[in-house]
């Protein structure tokens, strides 16, 4: 789905550079199929997600989203609907994985960043999923809006549970970091905390510490290099990973994987950038890597050592593009476009892993 702004300009790049890589695999064949959504569907078939797409997904191991540019929809059309947060409801996809990593040839705020934020997905304060039916934001009176946030034991626990598996995965400083409010929000923090806590449990391998969000977003702010995942509930970790993306060269450096129990879906970080859209000098840094993600993710689930290899030497070839310096899209003070950089991407997997 190659969504709207610069998505149709990265999406098929990102698909390429997978495709390149799962080519030179005789036992990997990926079917790729091309589902509608966003401002070009609207215009092609009258809404921004059209029925078709959500059964065409569930019928799919995994997705790749391009980003959604709902901002410049039509806001008296209700069937011009902002698709992402409908897909991550409708599938489950209760964890919002963002990786943040600094590059030694990149230009960043902060050297050996590495860390992943991991963010519940579907509620909190999003008034746009976190009720059934309506909308968790409503207006008593002129003068009044409130707006109401939930947080329940199941995705609290998914969210954790991800969390940890994630953190003994990678191995590196095996430390969980729970980012909480619940000095003010005692019940709805309070609850997240607690379910973190008890997941913690199952891991007595990892560390777990506690840190209030304020004081977290100063201590990202200063010694990044402190943490390794962080997990949070939903607005916080939007706008921390954000913040993150930002320390390590911007947000065509920050990619993200939604998971559920079934699916999950390779959605960048960023949005539609209309301020560089049409260009075709988008990063496509961000969408490569989550697509990698995914094929790392589905391989895990499948045990198809193949596909976590995909995932493996995207990221190598990534490093080694962002490395020789050659091939960077102006965001990261180069010159060249999406399909150059990608370009780059692939030429390296051809000559260095095949
Ligand atoms: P944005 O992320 O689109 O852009 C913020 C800045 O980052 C811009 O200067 C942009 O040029 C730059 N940027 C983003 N991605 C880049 C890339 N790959 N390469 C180089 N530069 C990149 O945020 P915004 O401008 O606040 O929002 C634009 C639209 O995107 C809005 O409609 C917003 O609602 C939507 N949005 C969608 C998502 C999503 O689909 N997950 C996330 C955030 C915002």
């Amino acid at each position: 789905m190659d969504g709207d702004g610069i998505g149709p300009e990265i999406v098929p790049e990102a698909v390429r550079v997978v495709q390149a890589v799962a080519s030179m695999k005789e036992d990997l064949d990926i079917e790729w199929v091309h589902l509608s959504v966003g401002y070009q569907s609207l215009l092609e078939r009258g809404e921004t997600l059209p029925e078709s797409t959500l059964s065409g997904l569930a019928d799919l191991d995994g997705w790749i989203l391009g980003p959604i540019g709902h901002m410049d929809y039509p806001k008296d059309n209700p069937r011009a609907v902002n698709p992402h947060p409908i897909i991550r409801k409708r599938f489950s996809l209760h964890s919002n994985i963002r990786p943040a990593r600094s590059h030694p040839s990149i230009s960043s705020i902060h050297e050996d960043v590495d860390l992943v934020i991991v963010r519940e997905n579907n509620e909190g304060f999003q008034p746009d999923r976190n009720v059934f039916a309506g909308s968790g934001e409503f207006m008593p009176s002129p003068d009044m809006v409130v707006s109401v946030r939930v947080i329940s034991r199941g995705n609290s626990e998914f969210v954790a549970r991800t969390a940890f598996e994630l953190a003994r995965d990678r191995g590196a400083k095996r430390r969980v970091t729970i980012v909480h409010k619940n000095t003010v929000f005692k019940m709805g923090c309070g609850l997240f905390v607690d379910c973190c806590r008890e997941v913690s449990m199952d891991y007595p391998d990892i560390q777990c510490d506690e840190v209030v969000v304020d004081t977290f977003a100063m201590k990202l702010a200063m010694a990044p290099q402190e943490f390794d995942v962080i997990v949070t509930t939903n607005m916080f970790g939007d706008i921390l990973s954000d913040e993150a993306g930002g320390l390590v060269g911007g947000l065509g450096m920050a990619p993200g994987l939604c998971v559920g129990p079934k699916y999950a879906m390779a959605q960048a970080t960023h949005g539609s950038a209309p301020d560089i859209a049409g260009k075709g000098i988008a990063n496509p840094y961000a969408m490569v890597v989550s697509a990698a993600m995914l094929m790392s993710w589905l391989g895990q689930r499948a045990g198809d050592r193949s596909a976590i290899e995909v995932g493996d030497v995207i990221s190598r070839a990534m490093d080694a593009v962002l490395a020789d310096g050659r091939h960077l899209t102006p965001d990261l003070g180069g010159s060249a476009g999406s399909t150059q950089m990608a370009d780059a991407v692939i030429d390296h997997i051809r000559r260095v892993e095949a």
